[in-house]
């Protein structure tokens, strides 16, 4: 349960390591690096870290409930945690985004967490709705503050609040409902938005993370000038982003695959909405719904140019890493079976857990063992509205491998 601000100020102090990542701009503190505090701390207040020598190192929200004990909020010399000072972290991160879009471009993240100065919350525009998620309770005391600031900041038509699974119950007790409206015009869980000039409808209340995956823009880009005459198969689909690019890209046919009936009809609709533009009414758009590790496996001959492989995360936490890489390179090689010699493989990972290099290795073996020689044609990471600024942020990557031509041999 969060607590209102406590008045006496909790005083901390931690392992020398820790100090040390702080001074270095680390913005976590683990619950075991915590040697000593005045008094017991409540989800949701202030933590002031003093170093050996009790000087002023940094504060940050305090989570009694995780093991990520503080996320810092600030670090260097005391500074009032005020509505001033959550102005200016606002402008800043606004600024960051300036001339960043245009205005084909709706649906972007406008805070990013930690890596925004915002630890533990997100914050995604999609048209005139904003979509705040907190992943810590230790947001629940200043939502209020918060919300009164987008507001009269960024004046949206409507906020959308969420929670994350493990902070819910306590944002019901805060008197907050999950897919509730901060403040509204509308209740469709259904919004509009453009990205590069196509439509999307972003689930926002019900939707997975804020209703869209906005983290993939960059590599939809990437994949549409790459899919003209394409038969184009669309793993881990979900509402249909890579699929919509590929078509405008001028595929011959798009095929979504995935496990959830409810992720396929919002992808037709997607398609629905782009209906006027000639290259995606044109396209063939199918749809399987099935479990794709075993889709895939079960694979017969090979019959699409160009693969997607985009799964949900496949390490949830470190001790799945190992398991995951495997599950990365047999994905792959599963994908792979189903390529026409010459054809193109994308494939991303979502998994903090799993390193870029590591990654990219599992899926180049996996090409190594397809047979013929692949083109490597470039390594991505995150978007600009994305930018990590610490490597436990950085969970996004995606390796394009192009078969080359006439080296393949079908097997
Ligand atoms: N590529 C998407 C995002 C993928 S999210 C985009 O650009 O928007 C992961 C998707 O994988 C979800 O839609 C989920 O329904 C689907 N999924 C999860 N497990 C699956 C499985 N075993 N087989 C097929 N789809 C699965």
């Amino acid at each position: 349960m969060p607590a209102p601000e406590s008045p006496r100020p909790l005083r901390v102090r931690v392992s020398p390591a820790a100090e040390r990542a702080i001074r270095s701009g680390h913005p976590w503190v683990y619950s075991d690096s915590i040697r000593d505090q005045n008094r017991e701390g409540a989800t949701g207040d202030l933590g002031v870290i003093f170093d050996r020598r009790d000087r002023f190192l940094a504060l940050g929200l305090w989570d009694a409930d995780s093991p990520l004990r503080i996320r810092i909020l600030h670090a260097g010399s005391p500074t009032p945690i005020d509505d001033a000072f959550w102005r200016t972290r606002l402008e800043t991160a606004l600024a960051r985004r300036s001339g960043m879009f245009g205005p084909d471009t709706t649906g972007y993240r406008c805070l990013y967490g930690e890596s925004d100065g915002w630890p533990g919350l997100v914050l995604d525009r999609y048209g005139d709705t904003l979509v705040l998620k907190t992943y810590t309770a230790a947001w629940l005391p200043r939502l209020g503050t918060i919300i009164a600031l987008l507001r009269d900041r960024l004046a949206p038509a409507r906020l959308v609040l969420r929670f994350s699974r493990n902070t819910k119950a306590a944002a019901e007790a805060a008197g907050f409902q999950d897919g509730a409206n901060a403040w509204a015009a509308g209740e469709d869980d259904r919004v509009p938005f453009l990205e590069n000039g196509l439509t999307f409808e972003a689930e926002v209340i019900r939707g997975q993370k804020t209703g869209f995956f906005l983290d993939q823009r960059d590599n939809r880009q990437r994949l549409e000038r790459r899919t003209r005459g394409a038969d184009v198969l669309n793993v881990f689909s979900y509402t249909g982003g890579f699929s919509l690019y590929a078509a405008r890209g001028g595929a011959r046919s798009v095929t979504d695959l995935d496990i959830s009936a409810h992720a396929l009809a919002q992808a037709r609709r997607n398609f629905a909405c782009n209906a006027g533009i000639p290259a995606v009414a044109s396209a063939r758009h199918e749809q399987i719904q099935e479990d794709a590790f075993e889709w895939l496996a079960a694979a017969s001959k090979p019959r699409f140019d160009v693969l997607v492989l985009d799964p949900p995360s496949l390490a949830r936490r470190e001790s799945e890493r190992a398991e995951a890489l495997v599950a990365y390179g047999r994905l792959a090689g599963s994908g792979l079976r189903w390529l026409r010699p010459g054809g193109l493989l994308l494939a991303a990972s979502c998994s903090a857990h799993v390193s870029a290099p590591e990654f990219f290795t599992a899926v180049r073996t996996a090409a190594s063992r397809r047979g013929g020689s692949f083109r490597e044609l470039e390594t991505t990471g995150h978007p600009a509205d994305h930018a990590a600024t610490f490597a436990e942020a950085a969970y996004l990557k995606a390796i394009f491998l192009q078969w080359e031509p006439g080296s393949g041999r079908s097997r």
